[in-house]
């Protein structure tokens, strides 16, 4: 079976992001990147899948030439073969997935892992528009996953519990913490995706649908407010959160 996982190239969930001149973008200056985080699931599951079931493995990734440090990544953990679906401009998240869905169709792939969501933009929806436009089933935030012939059954984390569902393949999967422990590449791996060539495409055009009009910072939290040191600002404690916060 042909086993695809898409990728995306993010800022470190560490980095302190300003955003830019334009009130639109963010300040890519000083921003260290790394493998969506949710991808790193995916991307576990696309070669568990594989060990157990056969098949080949490919990456995908539509963004610029600094995807491929992430699409590196992804060979250094075992993918098989990676392919950068090169666009230099920002593209808004349907336009991600007509590209991705071209190149799925173009590599056969019946399986497909995304992550539930990219840590930067948090739309959660890029899988879910991929197997529309491919007419794939889709089941999103699987904490664990069977494959058994053409059967899949997943069980997705909802609120407070599982639920167990089943579908069928061709299918997209994505990925929440907790599908998987994902593996370190190792240094057989790391030197191996060295000589890997990732193969370079134009990613299939796209006019933008939803455009970002400005971006703005969270309002700034009001300080916090002393009522006494001793038990006597109990009885004003309670007041407040009776009147004022209105959570009593
Ligand atoms: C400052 C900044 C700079 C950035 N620079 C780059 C860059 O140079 N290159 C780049 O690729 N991204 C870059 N990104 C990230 C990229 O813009 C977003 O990840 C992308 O727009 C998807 O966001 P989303 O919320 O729509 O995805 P979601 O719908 O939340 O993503 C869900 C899943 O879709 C898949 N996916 C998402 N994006 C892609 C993709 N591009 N290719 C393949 N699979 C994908 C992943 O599996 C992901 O887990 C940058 C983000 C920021 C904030």
């Amino acid at each position: 079976m042909k086993i695809a996982v898409c990728v995306s190239h993010v800022p470190d969930t560490a980095t302190k992001i300003v955003i830019g001149s334009d009130n639109k973008s963010i300040d890519p200056s000083g921003v260290t990147y790394i493998v969506n985080p949710y991808d790193e699931f995916a991307i576990e599951e696309a070669l568990k899948t594989k060990e157990k079931l056969g098949g080949e493995t490919v990456v995908i990734s539509v963004g610029k030439d600094a995807n491929k440090e992430t699409l590196r990544k992804a060979l250094a953990m075992g993918i098989d073969n990676a392919v950068l679906l090169k666009d230099d401009n920002d593209r808004d998240s349907i336009g991600i997935a007509k590209a991705l869905a071209e190149e799925i169709k173009n590599q056969a792939a019946e399986l497909v892992f995304f992550g539930k969501q990219s840590v930067d933009y948090d739309n959660s929806i890029i899988g879910q528009l991929t197997a529309e436009l491919l007419g794939y089933n889709c089941v999103s935030v699987v904490v664990d996953l069977k494959i058994d012939g053409n059967k899949i059954t997943a069980e997705r984390e909802i609120e407070g519990g599982r639920e167990v569902v089943e579908t069928s393949l061709p299918a997209i999967i994505t990925a929440q913490k907790g599908l998987n422990e994902p593996r370190y590449a190792s240094l057989k791996g790391i030197m191996a995706s060295k000589k890997k060539v990732i193969e370079e495409k134009a990613a299939a055009a796209s006019d933008k649908v939803v455009e970002v009009l400005r971006m703005k910072k969270p309002p700034m939290k009001q300080p916090g407010r002393i009522l006494g040191t001793d038990k006597t600002a109990v009885a004003e404690l309670v007041r407040l959160l009776k009147e004022e916060a209105k959570v009593i």
